[in-house]
């Protein structure tokens, strides 16, 4: 299938930066390639990455940054952001740097719009967290959002989801 990303996925040096932050973690291996291929503006990796995991994430041509946030006891959390739009990265840091992790409403939809979730299902969430979908398990497992009850969004997503989720088991 003609990928429109903007990685050669059949080079071999770009199959061995992904093999080796799907060594890290395989979640920000999948996010990593779900931000190349333009599915979502911007992702976060809930965690720290060191200098070697920052350089994979840039040879696959992501910009990235560390943000400190803070938890309710006080304690620093490093989140490690990324995207193909410095405007994103921009975004993101201007709103959360040295902030308190918090789960509001204004949150919730703010980081919805930078990680491509649908409207619809940010929404309900907000409401009904959890409610009932049409969704598979596995279909659910891929996503990073909550599906909305009979969305129509997600339908469409789906299957771009799906491809780069066994493309990068397929590496
Ligand atoms: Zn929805």
């Amino acid at each position: 299938m003609q990928r429109a990303g903007n990685l050669d996925f059949d080079s071999q040096e770009i199959k061995q930066y992904i093999r080796a932050l799907k060594e890290i973690d395989f979640e920000p291996a999948y996010l990593a390639l779900l931000t190349c291929e333009g599915l979502k503006p911007l992702s976060r990796w809930e965690k720290p990455l060191d200098n070697y995991g920052l350089g994979l994430l840039h040879q696959t041509g992501l910009l990235t940054k560390q943000i400190q946030r803070t938890v309710k006891t006080g304690k620093v959390v490093i989140e490690t952001i990324f995207s193909t739009s410095f405007g994103y990265i921009q975004l993101y840091e201007k709103r959360f740097a040295g902030t308190p992790i918090d789960k509001s409403a204004q949150t919730q939809r703010f980081e919805g719009f930078l990680f491509g979730f649908p409207p619809c299902c940010v929404d309900e969430y907000i409401r009904h967290p959890y409610a009932k979908n049409d969704l598979s398990p596995e279909e659910q497992k891929i996503l990073f959002h909550w599906a909305c009850t009979n969305c129509k969004i997600t339908p469409l997503l789906l299957p771009a989801y799906k491809s780069t989720y066994d493309l990068l088991n397929s590496f």
